[in-house]
């Protein structure tokens, strides 16, 4: 992220420091910034080689704040932490981990999701419940639906394989798996998504669809936060 007027530099989740300094260098940037969505190592693993490197600030959950490597500022649900003049709104989004936080940009219409929200899926429940995930879903999803996601992992063309397989009538679905194969095929990026193509086939949005149902046998009696745990239970055995 870079802020074109006085070139704040922000990174989110940065797994590694050599491919940030890498990139930081080819331009000639500092980095200013380093927001963690979560404490996992796969997006704090370079915390302190860069905040060594730059004294880049760390921002991150205050539930995590003894889990994150080089925490300085602490947010929590709420919070409005201004980047350069832009504003970010930090969204508590646990089940993957109970720290969880997403960071939402509304004046350029983006969010940093973490292992919250993926294209066509979500994260595992290491340290939360479906409820929760179900819950923190839908905070995301009650943002405009032109809104770019950003996630935390490139998954897409895997998890197009799950979502086909328990809605393959869904057709929405399929062109966007076509779309993401040729992407993949290309070498390129299949993120950032938007919540609009989530919405049409992303299972983990979809819990009252009846075809997913009818493939997991979820009983209509079923809550939409239950139906998630169904679907996540048979993503983690697919
Ligand atoms: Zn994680």
């Amino acid at each position: 992220m870079l802020d074109r007027f006085n070139s704040t530099v922000g990174v989110v989740d940065p797994s590694e420091a050599v491919p940030i300094i890498d990139t930081l260098s080819r331009k000639n940037w500092n980095l200013t910034y380093i927001l963690n969505t979560h404490h996992h190592h796969d997006h704090t693993g370079g915390n302190a080689e860069l905040k060594a490197r730059y004294g880049a600030k760390v921002i991150g959950s205050g539930i995590d704040k003894d889990r994150i490597p080089g925490i300085d500022i602490v947010l929590k649900d709420g919070d409005k932490w201004m980047f350069a003049g832009h504003e970010v709104r930090v969204i508590e989004t646990p089940g993957h981990t109970r720290g969880h936080i997403s960071f939402y940009f509304p004046g350029s219409g983006a969010i940093f999701t973490g292992d919250t929200l993926f294209s066509l899926s979500c994260g595992k429940l290491f340290e939360g419940t479906p409820e929760q995930m179900h819950s923190s879903l839908q905070r995301i999803m009650s943002l405009p639906d032109g809104t770019n996601v950003y996630c935390g992992h490139e998954y897409t063309l895997s998890n197009s394989k799950f979502a086909l397989s328990i809605e393959p009538k869904n057709e929405a679905l399929r062109l966007y798996a076509a779309h993401v194969t040729q992407l993949r095929n290309k070498g390129l990026p299949t993120i950032p998504t938007t919540l609009k193509t989530e919405k049409a086939c992303n299972p983990f949005l979809r819990t009252s669809s009846t075809e997913i149902r009818q493939a997991l046998d979820i009983p209509a009696t079923m809550n939409e936060a239950e139906a998630l745990g169904v679907i996540r239970r048979a993503k983690d055995n697919f």
